[in-house]
């Protein structure tokens, strides 16, 4: 009986733990959010995330606008 205690103490243990991982699972995503890349545009140089710059094969510009820029 204190075998079935001790294997149930073990295995609650376990399941908290695994509980616990799935828990912190949604937080990975956001933590490359908050140090995200910066990127510098090609045209005037300004630094932005790069999740907002528009990036091309040949580099990162702050809008639509100065990608036309520099494609021209
Ligand atoms: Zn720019």
């Amino acid at each position: 009986m204190k075998l079935l205690l001790v294997l149930l103490a073990v295995l609650f243990g376990v399941w908290l733990w695994r509980s616990r991982r799935l828990a912190e699972r949604p937080q990975t995503p956001r933590r490359p959010a908050e140090l995200q890349n910066m990127v510098t545009c090609r045209v005037c140089g300004v630094h932005l995330p790069s999740t907002e710059a528009v990036r091309t094969a040949h580099g990162a510009y702050c809008g639509e606008g100065h990608r036309k820029q520099a494609e021209k």
